[in-house]
């Protein structure tokens, strides 16, 4: 079984996440940073909506809904950034930044600003909800990275992962001018994307928005079956990429991922202790949880014979309400469903990615420029089929949980 949970960024996890920046003066200055946006995007309103009206006096206050504008099958980058839209500590975060750089000057644009920038557009619109052109951010995206430069479709884990990585690295280069400039680690500019844990002086793994809002710590457990010592190595992840079997459920794939394997034949371990080869039993434990549990499920399975990737519709049925139980240092630890980003189509190459997210304790469904009002009973239809060639081929790719009870 093969075993890859995501390894992002920084070598070693950081020790302490602190410094959260305060959010105080946010909404003012984000508000005067953002003057003049309106003149220079064009954005097209609906009047009053067909999903205001379906809303009615349930549209939350201060809340956008807005579908996003496809530039030539973009719905893989439109499908991740709604749900990212609606992971609220990720746009809070995201907005703080926004209203910082607004107001530093001779800022050069790159993806996180283009990102602040598009999310900002749609958090200040006098409509509450419409369509936007993510045109900028779409041409940053191609600018960037040549896989997305063509207009074939693309694999939203993998814009998912570039995202991420891309978002760490600003912030990173943003806090290294930071620290090369007279002053300081400190300065408001740099602690509203990112901070060092400044516990170390400044010297230690660096803490982005990113990392607050996505990373856990999973620890690697391998026991020699000689001598019966332990070994630990702990990984940092931002999602948990899982194999996927038929008829199952996500806890079921998640037990896979986190089982015991056994270190034997030509995979034995070399134990410090024996100072030799020895069999050993491995496992891996959620050691950190974090504030947001990404999962990939991998439909998209690479097989020798067709030497081409094949679309798997297994039928993986995932909860509402995750625990993550023994496969977790906090037993009690529980997340709740706010998103999923779904694939649809019957092979790896073509096919159209939508999203399902919460907001408010409505759902919703997001297909490029179109928002509509969904169910919650809707996300069964995106569970899989437990026969091959059953015609559904919507299926859920991407799911995101949030942490109950607050953040660890
Ligand atoms: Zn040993």
């Amino acid at each position: 079984m093969a075993r890859t949970a995501r390894l992002l960024a920084a070598e070693d996890p950081p020790s302490v996440e602190r410094s959260r920046p305060a959010s105080g003066s946010g909404l003012r200055s984000l508000a005067s940073a953002a003057s003049g946006l309106w003149d220079r995007w064009s954005v097209m309103g609906s009047g009053c909506s067909k999903l205001e009206k379906a809303l009615g006096d349930q549209f939350p206050e201060g809340e956008r809904y807005f579908g996003l504008e496809n530039f030539g099958n973009t719905c893989y980058c439109n499908s991740v950034l709604q749900a990212l839209y609606h992971c609220t500590p990720f746009r809070e975060q995201l907005l703080e930044y926004y209203a910082t750089y607004k107001n530093t000057e001779d800022t050069e644009d790159n993806l996180l600003t283009c990102l602040a920038d598009l999310f900002a557009q749609i958090t200040l619109a006098k409509k509450r909800t419409g369509v936007v052109a993510p045109k900028r951010f779409v041409q940053r995206v191609r600018k960037q990275n040549e896989l997305f430069r063509n207009y074939m479709h693309q694999d939203a884990h993998e814009f998912w992962n570039f995202l991420l990585n891309e978002i760490i690295d600003i912030l990173e280069k943003d806090c290294s001018t930071a620290n090369n400039s007279p002053k300081n680690i400190n300065s408001e500019a740099v602690s509203n994307g990112g901070v060092y844990d400044l516990a170390t002086g400044g010297e230690g793994p660096l803490v982005t928005l990113v990392h607050r809002t996505f990373q856990g710590i999973l620890t690697n457990e391998t026991k020699c079956l000689m001598c019966e010592t332990i070994t630990a190595k702990d990984e940092p992840f931002f999602d948990l990429s899982v194999d996927v079997e038929q008829n199952s459920s996500l806890t079921s794939c998640l037990k896979n991922f986190f089982s015991t394997e056994i270190l034997n034949g030509e995979d034995k371990f070399f134990c410090d202790r024996c100072c030799s080869l020895q069999e050993a039993h491995k496992r891996m434990k959620i050691k950190k949880a974090p504030q947001i549990l990404v999962i990939h499920l991998k439909r998209f399975k690479f097989v020798e014979q067709l030497s081409r990737h094949k679309k798997l519709s297994y039928r993986v049925v995932y909860p509402m309400e995750l625990k993550l139980g023994s496969m977790c240092e906090d037993v009690d630890c529980e997340y709740s469903l706010f998103a999923v980003v779904v694939h649809v189509g019957s092979s790896p190459n073509h096919g159209h990615y939508v999203s399902q997210i919460k907001s408010h304790d409505n759902w919703f469904s997001f297909d490029d420029d179109t928002v509509q009002i969904s169910e919650e009973f809707t996300l069964q239809t995106f569970y899989g089929s437990s026969r091959e060639h059953s015609g559904n081929t919507d299926h859920g790719y991407i799911l995101f949980y949030e942490r109950l009870g607050g953040s660890s």
